[in-house]
Protein backbone atom coordinates (compact mmCIF):
# COMPACT_ATOMS: atom_id res chain seq x y z
CA UNK A 1 0.00 0.00 0.00
CA UNK A 2 1.28 3.89 -0.79
CA UNK A 3 0.96 5.97 1.84
CA UNK A 4 0.43 9.51 -0.67
CA UNK A 5 -0.04 11.49 3.03
CA UNK A 6 0.77 10.26 6.30
CA UNK A 7 -1.93 9.18 8.71
CA UNK A 8 -2.68 12.31 10.74
CA UNK A 9 -3.37 10.23 13.68
CA UNK A 10 -0.78 8.69 13.87
CA UNK A 11 2.38 11.81 12.87
CA UNK A 12 2.32 15.63 12.96
CA UNK A 13 1.03 17.91 10.57
CA UNK A 14 2.83 21.36 10.80
CA UNK A 15 0.70 24.17 9.99
CA UNK A 16 2.48 27.33 7.71
CA UNK A 17 2.13 30.10 5.58
CA UNK A 18 4.39 30.03 3.09
CA UNK A 19 3.65 33.89 1.71
CA UNK A 20 3.48 36.70 3.59
CA UNK A 21 4.90 40.92 4.26
CA UNK A 22 6.42 42.37 6.90
CA UNK A 23 7.56 46.33 7.10
CA UNK A 24 10.24 44.94 5.87
CA UNK A 25 9.08 45.78 2.25
CA UNK A 26 5.25 46.72 1.92
CA UNK A 27 3.47 44.85 5.39
CA UNK A 28 2.01 46.68 8.04
CA UNK A 29 3.61 44.88 10.80
CA UNK A 30 6.91 44.66 11.87
CA UNK A 31 8.60 40.73 11.90
CA UNK A 32 8.01 40.57 15.49
CA UNK A 33 4.11 41.36 14.76
CA UNK A 34 3.52 39.16 11.77
CA UNK A 35 5.07 35.93 14.09
CA UNK A 36 3.08 36.79 16.91
CA UNK A 37 -0.10 37.02 15.02
CA UNK A 38 0.58 33.66 13.28
CA UNK A 39 1.75 32.57 17.11
CA UNK A 40 -1.96 33.72 18.06
CA UNK A 41 -4.29 31.69 15.85
CA UNK A 42 -1.76 28.57 16.52
CA UNK A 43 0.29 28.25 13.41
CA UNK A 44 3.40 26.20 13.54
CA UNK A 45 5.61 27.86 11.14
CA UNK A 46 5.74 31.39 9.07
CA UNK A 47 7.79 32.76 6.37
CA UNK A 48 8.20 36.35 5.46
CA UNK A 49 8.41 36.72 1.57
CA UNK A 50 9.19 40.47 1.76
CA UNK A 51 9.43 41.45 -1.84
CA UNK A 52 13.06 41.37 -3.23
CA UNK A 53 13.51 43.96 -6.24
CA UNK A 54 15.58 46.72 -6.95
CA UNK A 55 12.22 49.31 -6.92
CA UNK A 56 13.09 50.63 -3.47
CA UNK A 57 9.08 52.14 -3.18
CA UNK A 58 7.73 48.77 -2.02
CA UNK A 59 10.54 46.14 -2.09
CA UNK A 60 13.47 45.28 0.06
CA UNK A 61 16.69 44.78 -0.99
CA UNK A 62 17.47 42.06 1.22
CA UNK A 63 16.06 38.85 2.32
CA UNK A 64 14.92 39.27 6.05
CA UNK A 65 16.74 37.77 8.54
CA UNK A 66 14.30 36.56 11.34
CA UNK A 67 16.13 33.55 12.64
CA UNK A 68 15.98 35.32 16.11
CA UNK A 69 12.09 35.05 16.10
CA UNK A 70 12.47 31.20 16.21
CA UNK A 71 11.56 29.18 19.80
CA UNK A 72 11.00 25.42 20.27
CA UNK A 73 7.53 25.66 19.27
CA UNK A 74 7.62 28.41 16.33
CA UNK A 75 9.70 28.44 13.33
CA UNK A 76 10.30 30.95 10.20
CA UNK A 77 11.77 30.04 7.35
CA UNK A 78 13.86 32.49 5.10
CA UNK A 79 11.93 33.96 2.59
CA UNK A 80 11.56 36.11 -0.51
CA UNK A 81 8.93 37.18 -2.96
CA UNK A 82 10.82 37.59 -5.87
CA UNK A 83 10.49 40.02 -8.76
CA UNK A 84 12.21 40.49 -12.11
CA UNK A 85 10.82 42.67 -15.58
CA UNK A 86 8.74 40.53 -18.34
CA UNK A 87 5.34 39.83 -17.11
CA UNK A 88 2.58 40.07 -19.47
CA UNK A 89 -0.63 41.49 -17.45
CA UNK A 90 1.20 43.14 -14.38
CA UNK A 91 0.79 46.73 -13.93
CA UNK A 92 4.50 47.00 -13.18
CA UNK A 93 5.49 44.35 -15.77
CA UNK A 94 6.58 42.41 -12.66
CA UNK A 95 6.88 38.91 -12.34
CA UNK A 96 5.96 37.30 -8.53
CA UNK A 97 7.73 33.93 -7.62
CA UNK A 98 7.86 32.75 -4.43
CA UNK A 99 11.14 31.42 -2.76
CA UNK A 100 10.95 29.78 0.53
CA UNK A 101 14.33 29.12 1.82
CA UNK A 102 16.19 31.24 0.50
CA UNK A 103 20.09 32.23 1.37
CA UNK A 104 20.46 35.68 3.11
CA UNK A 105 22.76 37.09 0.67
CA UNK A 106 20.27 36.14 -2.33
CA UNK A 107 20.51 39.18 -4.35
CA UNK A 108 17.72 40.60 -6.47
CA UNK A 109 17.54 40.38 -9.98
CA UNK A 110 18.77 42.55 -12.02
CA UNK A 111 16.61 44.84 -14.94
CA UNK A 112 18.16 42.03 -17.49
CA UNK A 113 17.38 38.78 -15.75
CA UNK A 114 14.64 36.57 -17.29
CA UNK A 115 12.11 34.81 -15.17
CA UNK A 116 13.60 31.30 -15.77
CA UNK A 117 16.97 32.59 -15.54
CA UNK A 118 15.92 34.02 -11.92
CA UNK A 119 13.94 30.91 -11.36
CA UNK A 120 16.63 28.80 -11.89
CA UNK A 121 18.98 31.09 -9.49
CA UNK A 122 16.70 30.31 -6.75
CA UNK A 123 16.45 26.99 -7.80
CA UNK A 124 20.39 26.52 -7.16
CA UNK A 125 20.33 28.53 -3.86
CA UNK A 126 18.03 25.81 -2.31
CA UNK A 127 14.72 26.96 -2.44
CA UNK A 128 11.44 25.94 -2.88
CA UNK A 129 10.16 27.87 -5.68
CA UNK A 130 6.14 28.80 -6.44
CA UNK A 131 4.06 30.18 -9.21
CA UNK A 132 2.46 33.49 -7.30
CA UNK A 133 -1.17 34.25 -7.35
CA UNK A 134 -1.62 32.68 -11.48
CA UNK A 135 -5.43 34.22 -11.47
CA UNK A 136 -4.37 37.79 -9.85
CA UNK A 137 -2.15 38.79 -12.69
CA UNK A 138 -3.76 36.37 -15.44
CA UNK A 139 -0.52 34.42 -16.37
CA UNK A 140 -0.90 32.58 -19.47
CA UNK A 141 -0.22 29.36 -20.42
CA UNK A 142 3.03 30.05 -22.25
CA UNK A 143 4.38 31.99 -19.18
CA UNK A 144 3.27 29.10 -16.78
CA UNK A 145 5.08 26.94 -19.11
CA UNK A 146 8.27 28.97 -19.71
CA UNK A 147 8.34 28.32 -15.77
CA UNK A 148 7.33 24.96 -15.50
CA UNK A 149 10.15 23.64 -13.01
CA UNK A 150 9.41 26.05 -10.56
CA UNK A 151 8.17 23.35 -7.54
CA UNK A 152 4.57 24.30 -7.05
CA UNK A 153 2.08 26.95 -7.98
CA UNK A 154 -0.18 28.50 -5.26
CA UNK A 155 -3.88 26.83 -5.78
CA UNK A 156 -4.94 29.44 -3.50
CA UNK A 157 -4.10 32.81 -2.46
CA UNK A 158 -6.17 34.59 0.19
CA UNK A 159 -4.76 38.12 -0.41
CA UNK A 160 -6.52 37.89 -3.70
CA UNK A 161 -9.18 36.04 -3.02
CA UNK A 162 -10.62 38.61 -0.55
CA UNK A 163 -9.11 41.93 -2.32
CA UNK A 164 -10.29 40.80 -6.12
CA UNK A 165 -11.74 37.73 -6.40
CA UNK A 166 -8.80 36.50 -8.28
CA UNK A 167 -7.32 34.14 -5.76
CA UNK A 168 -7.08 30.96 -7.64
CA UNK A 169 -4.76 28.58 -9.37
CA UNK A 170 -6.07 25.76 -11.09
CA UNK A 171 -5.98 27.12 -14.67
CA UNK A 172 -2.67 27.19 -14.61
CA UNK A 173 -1.70 23.89 -12.54
CA UNK A 174 -4.16 21.90 -14.77
CA UNK A 175 -2.20 23.20 -18.17
CA UNK A 176 0.99 22.80 -16.48
CA UNK A 177 -0.08 18.98 -15.79
CA UNK A 178 -2.03 18.11 -19.01
CA UNK A 179 1.53 19.03 -20.48
CA UNK A 180 3.10 16.82 -18.28
CA UNK A 181 4.84 18.88 -15.86
CA UNK A 182 5.16 17.49 -12.14
CA UNK A 183 5.09 19.79 -9.43
CA UNK A 184 3.12 20.60 -5.73
CA UNK A 185 0.28 23.11 -4.94
CA UNK A 186 0.48 25.43 -2.04
CA UNK A 187 -2.51 27.55 -0.50
CA UNK A 188 -1.39 30.77 1.12
CA UNK A 189 -2.29 34.00 2.98
CA UNK A 190 0.59 36.81 0.71
CA UNK A 191 -0.83 38.77 4.13
CA UNK A 192 -0.06 42.01 4.19
CA UNK A 193 -2.22 43.04 7.91
CA UNK A 194 -3.51 46.33 6.00
CA UNK A 195 -6.60 44.15 5.96
CA UNK A 196 -7.88 40.61 7.97
CA UNK A 197 -5.85 38.88 4.94
CA UNK A 198 -3.91 36.58 7.09
CA UNK A 199 -5.05 32.78 8.21
CA UNK A 200 -6.99 32.18 5.38
CA UNK A 201 -4.78 29.99 3.11
CA UNK A 202 -2.09 27.86 4.47
CA UNK A 203 -0.46 24.20 3.97
CA UNK A 204 -0.33 21.31 6.61
CA UNK A 205 3.08 19.75 6.31
CA UNK A 206 4.14 15.81 7.78
CA UNK A 207 7.97 16.94 8.33
CA UNK A 208 10.24 15.03 10.67
CA UNK A 209 10.28 17.64 13.06
CA UNK A 210 9.68 21.54 13.60
CA UNK A 211 12.69 23.41 11.36
CA UNK A 212 13.60 25.31 8.81
CA UNK A 213 15.42 22.36 7.08
CA UNK A 214 12.80 19.65 7.70
CA UNK A 215 9.79 21.68 6.31
CA UNK A 216 11.67 22.65 3.21
CA UNK A 217 12.43 18.40 2.97
CA UNK A 218 9.18 17.56 3.46
CA UNK A 219 7.82 20.37 0.83
CA UNK A 220 10.26 19.07 -1.57
CA UNK A 221 9.04 15.32 -1.32
CA UNK A 222 5.44 17.03 -1.28
CA UNK A 223 4.68 15.51 1.80
CA UNK A 224 1.91 17.93 2.78
CA UNK A 225 -1.61 19.32 1.51
CA UNK A 226 -2.94 22.72 1.19
CA UNK A 227 -6.29 23.95 3.09
CA UNK A 228 -8.68 26.85 3.74
CA UNK A 229 -10.17 24.33 6.30
CA UNK A 230 -10.63 21.30 4.88
CA UNK A 231 -8.60 18.59 6.19
CA UNK A 232 -6.76 15.67 4.99
CA UNK A 233 -6.84 12.36 7.29
CA UNK A 234 -4.69 9.95 5.22
CA UNK A 235 -4.35 9.26 1.67
CA UNK A 236 -3.92 5.88 0.54
CA UNK A 237 -3.05 3.86 -2.69
CA UNK A 238 -3.23 0.24 -3.12
CA UNK A 239 -3.09 -0.90 -6.85
CA UNK A 240 -5.98 0.79 -7.93
CA UNK A 241 -7.78 1.41 -5.09
CA UNK A 242 -7.57 4.98 -3.79
CA UNK A 243 -9.03 5.50 0.13
CA UNK A 244 -9.50 8.92 1.16
CA UNK A 245 -9.81 9.84 4.78
CA UNK A 246 -10.73 13.52 5.77
CA UNK A 247 -12.70 15.97 8.21
CA UNK A 248 -16.48 16.38 7.60
CA UNK A 249 -17.41 17.41 3.68
CA UNK A 250 -19.67 17.78 1.23
CA UNK A 251 -17.67 16.77 -1.86
CA UNK A 252 -14.29 14.98 -2.69
CA UNK A 253 -13.26 15.27 -6.19
CA UNK A 254 -10.47 13.29 -8.29
CA UNK A 255 -9.13 15.25 -11.01
CA UNK A 256 -7.26 13.37 -13.68
CA UNK A 257 -5.97 14.35 -17.25
CA UNK A 258 -8.40 15.84 -19.83
CA UNK A 259 -11.58 16.08 -18.37
CA UNK A 260 -11.52 12.99 -16.41
CA UNK A 261 -12.83 13.40 -12.58
CA UNK A 262 -14.92 11.16 -10.39
CA UNK A 263 -16.38 12.71 -7.10
CA UNK A 264 -18.19 11.45 -4.25
CA UNK A 265 -20.97 14.03 -2.83
CA UNK A 266 -23.59 14.22 0.24
CA UNK A 267 -23.30 15.50 4.02
CA UNK A 268 -20.67 14.98 6.22
CA UNK A 269 -18.28 12.64 4.20
CA UNK A 270 -14.95 11.03 5.79
CA UNK A 271 -14.02 8.74 4.02
CA UNK A 272 -14.32 7.64 0.33
CA UNK A 273 -12.92 4.52 -1.79
CA UNK A 274 -12.30 5.33 -5.39
CA UNK A 275 -11.71 2.32 -7.69
CA UNK A 276 -9.16 4.08 -10.69
CA UNK A 277 -9.04 0.69 -12.25
CA UNK A 278 -10.91 2.34 -15.55
CA UNK A 279 -9.57 6.52 -14.71
CA UNK A 280 -7.61 7.16 -18.26
CA UNK A 281 -5.37 9.57 -16.61
CA UNK A 282 -1.60 8.91 -15.44
CA UNK A 283 -2.41 11.63 -12.42
CA UNK A 284 -4.76 12.87 -10.63
CA UNK A 285 -4.67 15.49 -7.55
CA UNK A 286 -7.81 15.25 -4.97
CA UNK A 287 -9.70 18.07 -3.69
CA UNK A 288 -12.02 18.48 -0.66
CA UNK A 289 -14.87 21.27 -0.14
CA UNK A 290 -16.91 21.92 2.83
CA UNK A 291 -20.91 22.65 3.60
CA UNK A 292 -19.27 26.12 4.06
CA UNK A 293 -16.88 25.99 1.23
CA UNK A 294 -13.75 25.33 3.26
CA UNK A 295 -11.34 23.51 0.87
CA UNK A 296 -8.68 21.26 0.86
CA UNK A 297 -6.11 20.26 -1.81
CA UNK A 298 -3.79 17.22 -2.17
CA UNK A 299 -0.60 17.71 -4.52
CA UNK A 300 -0.45 15.71 -7.48
CA UNK A 301 0.22 12.20 -7.58
CA UNK A 302 1.15 10.16 -10.94
CA UNK A 303 0.44 6.76 -10.10
CA UNK A 304 1.55 4.82 -13.30
ZN1 LIG B 1 2.86 39.08 -5.48
ZN1 LIG C 1 3.07 38.69 -1.90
Amino acid sequence: MNQLLPDARECQYFRGNLHGHSTHSDGALSAEAVVAQYQALGYDFTCLSDHLWIEPVFCAQSVLDTGHLDSDTFVTIPSGEIHCLGKKHDRDDLWHLVANGLPLDFASATEDETAPELLERALAAGAYVTLAHPEWHSMTSEEALSLHRAHAVEIYNHGCHIECMRGGGTGVADVLLQEGHRFNLIATDDSHFRIADFGGGWVMVAAENLSADALLAALKSGRYYSSTGANFVEMTLEESRLVVSCSPVSHICVSGQQTHSMSRNGHNITRAEFDLSAFDSDWFRVTLCGSAGQMGWSNPVWWR
